[in-house]
């Protein structure tokens, strides 16, 4: 720094552009803009530190020494513009304008043309010779000092500024005289005497010290407070707003002069082309208020050639200085262009990508900074249809956003009819229910979407649309779903099946017929840009997919592999159910054998097929996790079943007595036609046996039922004792397999074990395996090859990954069940009873059920990484379950040492940035997480 050692105020030439949190990122900007040579109007910045002292003196004056320095400053800018501040010959006028560490939009105004008073006022009509001029530049000043600095209400002003409009008859504020203004000027004194109690301060350093105080007192301003709440903005983000004093160029001298706003690239696109507007002879805040219609920057280069052409030039010096899009603020007074303001540009994510990708080819920044400037959550908005926003309709309903994307389609109130209308007939389908079930899963496949009445963001509606990137609203308590009606009711608004709705599980919103929409686009950028991501990550992003449709959109998002196929969603399709129940309700293990019999060449042909869409991909594959009763219906639905069954026997008994009776009616011909019809129209024993199959499965039930399944008989456990199970599933990946590697195909299976907590699980498991293994080898006559691993769910499994790893090639940390194991939680309940509590006061940072929770749960896992490499030091340790689609997460995976992550499809892309910026963040970057 050069001149005098200052506290508290730094001229443009001498602030540390850098020092965003000392001088304000508009502050900052100004400095630096300055120093590298842009023409900015000579100015100075007073720091957020002189705001925080000025706060903490009770704001009654400010501390000791800043308008001394601020007068040294301002003889500067009087230097260097060879004006004076309150020289009634060549007036000095500056603005006053707030910045803080982050941009706030709108939060504290900026007081434009101080230094105005009556000498000065005249001094600058007789220097510009322009009194329309000067009484506007007054006028603008009166308002903005008695809104911003002493709470005048803008209402009083703008009644005496319309009634001189309606006097003057003009309809625009161009068309306003200098007598007219003249007038306003004289009519706005007196509002602001009247209102204030004292007359408008004539002095320029009083008008500057009151400027300043009420910029600093604008921070804890009810506005900015809220603002801040609003969006989390700590003191470690912001302390405090800076002041900015400008000298005042004027885009309102004439019609060689304007005032405008540009992006130097498109920021709803990413086009590198300037993108803006501006107003001929006006000042900046008209461009902003919409007091006139501004005109597209374009047009700029027919109006003023020259001008556009130095434009244009800042655009490329903003850019190449600072390697980012920027959104800048000009000025144009007589055929002179200044550079009043630039910040980074905010750009939706298609524009992010494009900017990042060409501006990496142009040579503006390198791969590192193209991948690290993209928020990869942001990523997500690009792969989801969206509402368009230029449709604004009117939700009817409001639910939680579950699942993210939009959907239109017809109402549908249960799974079986969603699957006749989605999947037989071809129609867009809604599937509306108050709460959805492991038995709607193939409701799912064939909806667009899924609205509930009930339950939360982790709901089974919840979960499982996210699981296959379908948008879904939850919990709209507002919709009263009548099923047996089939209606839902919305207060006054009835809902039919076969109406058409719309519902964004982005925002949550509910709307009435068919909303227009925007694809999602997979551009060619996006593709380019996640490809350097992928050169950039140690870590590989493998994609959850249960089904073909789920493979192909993981592999088209770029997905390395799938690291965790759920064979349970195979069994609940519609054609399986049948023979899975069979298996389940079997009374010995033939029974069960013959129903496995049935279901391994079904189970083949799901894992070729998977194997052929993935080759050479890795395909791994867990063994059936549920505990079995979830394919049965339920205790009450089952009894209810019956009940009717029996009064349906009770209406045959009756129906065959009819039968009877009918010969005793009528004429014998007819009566015996009538009578058989009659004895048609139900089979007993088909009632009969319908009893029969329905009790036998409540039996069944009965004997399943578990106090706590989650915890109960379920994954390995299930394959340890019903061995026929496992067998068939890993007989049913094998044997595809092979049949895959006959036909030349390259594929690498992977077998996963679930829930396990001890060796000998694992090791009983796996004996199985390597007898099937040998089994399908020998009738194959080739070698077929696959790996062996285990999820890691259970706390014992963390503690004994050391003799686990002997037996397994791979782990998959589950992190969903681990994390319930490791708090003790049972989600749901946490989720819908203390979790929001826990988190409002602070007892749990996040959810831990959405960000893995690193100090817990992330130490067990690192745990059991190191001794199950100590043991087998290429062990393959990855991550399915939600968090594996989580940036914070990925984070830390990354620096846990894991090789991979499995995510749903839809959050593959964003995996991939993601892991990538955890590969470039430099080391211990995570460390406090
Ligand atoms: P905001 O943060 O709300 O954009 P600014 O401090 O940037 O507030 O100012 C509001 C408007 O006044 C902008 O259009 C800006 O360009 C204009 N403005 C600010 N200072 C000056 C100045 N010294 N000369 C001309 N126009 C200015
Ligand atoms: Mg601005
Ligand atoms: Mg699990």
């Amino acid at each position: 720094m050069k001149g005098m050692t200052m506290n508290y105020v730094y001229a443009f030439e001498d602030g540390d552009g850098k020092n965003k949190k000392l001088l304000g990122g508009k502050g900052a900007n100004l400095c630096e803009m300055t120093q590298f040579g842009l023409n900015v109007p000579p100015g100075f910045v007073i720091t957020t530190e002189a705001c925080l002292a000025y706060l903490d003196n009770g704001s009654s004056a400010l501390p000791d020494g800043i308008m001394d320095e601020v007068r040294v400053q301002m003889q500067q800018v009087e230097a260097k513009t060879g004006k004076g501040f309150g020289d009634a010959d060549n007036p000095l006028l500056v603005s006053v304008r707030s910045g803080s560490a982050l941009s706030m939009p709108g939060m504290m105004d900026t007081i434009l043309n101080l230094g105005l008073n009556d000498e000065t006022l005249k001094g600058e009509i007789a220097q510009t010779g322009d009194p329309r001029f000067a009484y506007d530049a007054w006028r603008r000043f009166i308002q903005l000092f008695g809104k911003v600095a002493m709470n005048v209400p803008d209402e009083l002003f703008d009644k005496q500024f319309e009634e001189v409009k309606a006097q003057a008859h003009v309809t625009e504020d161009v068309g306003l005289s200098a007598d007219n203004l003249r007038e306003i000027c004289d009519r706005f004194l007196k509002v602001f005497e009247k209102h204030t109690g004292r007359p408008f301060p004539q002095d320029p350093y009083e008008q500057l010290e009151i400027a300043i105080q009420a910029v600093f007192r604008s921070w804890t301003g009810k506005r900015a407070v809220d603002y801040r709440r609003e969006f989390n903005i700590t003191p470690e983000m912001a302390n405090g707003t800076a002041v900015n004093i400008c000298t005042m160029v004027f885009g309102n001298r004439g019609n060689d002069s304007a005032t405008g706003v540009a992006f130097t690239r498109n920021p709803a696109t990413g086009e590198n082309v300037l993108f803006g507007e501006y107003l001929v002879n006006a000042q900046g805040e008209d461009v902003v208020a919409g007091i006139r219609t501004p005109k597209p920057i374009a047009y700029l280069s027919r109006e003023m050639p020259e001008m556009a052409r130095q434009l244009e030039e800042l655009r490329q010096k903003l850019e190449e200085h600072y390697h980012e899009v920027q959104d800048f603020e000009f000025t144009i007074e007589r055929g002179t262009l200044f550079c009043l303001q630039t910040r980074n540009g905010k750009m939706n994510a298609p524009a992010m990508v494009r900017t990042s990708v060409e501006m990496r080819e142009e040579g503006l920044i390198d791969t590192a900074q193209a991948l690290l400037r993209i928020d990869p959550t942001m990523l997500e908005q690009m792969l989801y249809p969206r509402l368009d926003n230029k449709a604004k309709a009117k939700p009817i309903a409001q639910g939680l956003p579950a699942s993210p994307g939009a959907a239109t389609g017809i109402v549908v109130f249960d799974a079986d009819r969603a699957e006749i209308m989605g999947k037989d007939q071809g129609r867009k389908v809604i599937l509306v229910r108050e709460e959805t079930k492991p038995e709607d899963i193939h409701g799912f496949f064939a909806s667009q979407g899924i609205l509930t009445s009930r339950g939360g963001k982790t709901s089974h509606a919840a979960v499982v649309a996210r699981g296959m990137g379908k948008p879904c609203v939850a919990g709209a308590e507002g919709i009263h779903v009548d099923v047996a009606r089939r209606v839902a009711e919305i207060g006054e608004v009835i809902i039919e099946e076969g109406d058409l709705i719309t519902i964004d599980g982005s925002s949550g919103n509910v709307f009435l017929g068919s909303i227009p929409m925007v694809e999602p686009d997979f551009t060619e950028e996006l593709n380019r840009l996640l490809r350097w991501a992928d050169e950039e990550s140690r870590l590989k992003v493998m994609a959850n997919a249960d089904s073909p449709t789920d493979a192909r959109r993981a592999l088209k998002y770029g997905a390395t592999g799938i690291g965790l196929c759920r064979t349970e969603r195979m069994f609940n399709a519609v054609d399986r159910l049948p023979t899975v129940i069979e298996m389940i309700v079997a009374e010995n293990s033939e029974e069960r054998q013959a129903a496995l019999d049935k279901l391994l060449p079904i189970q083949r042909d799901d894992f070729r097929e998977l194997f052929e869409i993935m080759a050479p991909r890795p395909v791994t594959i867990r063994l059936l996790d549920p505990p079995i009763h979830e394919f049965l219906p339920t205790e009450n639905q089952l009894e209810e079943d019956i009940a009717r069954l029996t009064h349906l026997q009770e209406s045959v008994d009756g129906m065959s007595v009819l039968a009877s009776s009918v010969m005793l009616l009528a004429d014998p011909n007819e009566a015996r036609q009538t009578s058989d019809y009659l004895r048609g129209m139900v089979d007993a024993s088909l009632v009969t046996r319908a009893i029969e199959k329905k009790e036998q499965m409540l039996r069944k039930v009965r004997i399943l039922t578990e106090t706590n399944p989650m915890l109960g008989h379920r994954g390995v456990r299930l394959g340890i004792t019903f061995p026929e199970i496992y067998a068939m599933q890993v007989r049913a990946i094998l044997e595809a397999a092979a049949d895959c590697t006959t036909r030349g195909l390259d594929v690498h299976p992977r077998i996963m074990v679930p829930q396990v907590c001890t060796h000998e699980e694992l090791r009983l498991v796996r004996k199985a395996v390597d007898q099937i293994h040998k089994e399908v080898e020998q009738a194959s006559g080739q070698p077929v090859h696959f790996q062996f691993g285990t999820m890691i769910e259970v706390v014992r499994a963390c503690m004994r990954a050391d003799s686990l790893a002997g037996d397994a090639d791979f782990f998959s940390f589950g992190t969903n069940d681990l994390t319930q194991a490791t708090f003790s939680f049972s989600r749901e309940d946490a989720e819908n009873k203390f979790l929001p509590m826990y988190n409002r006061i602070g007892i749990l940072k996040d959810n831990p059920f959405e960000v893995l929770d690193v100090k817990g749960v992330g130490k067990l896992m690192k745990l059991a990484v190191g001794w199950g490499r100590e043991l087998k030091p290429d062990l393959d340790v990855g991550i399915c379950g939600e968090h594996g689609g989580h940036p914070k997460s990925i984070a830390f995976c990354h620096e846990a040492g894991l090789n991979y992550v499995s995510c749903s499809a839809p959050r593959v892309p964003v995996a991939r940035l993601a892991a990538a910026h955890a590969s470039l963040r430099p080391e211990g970057f995570f460390n406090d997480r």
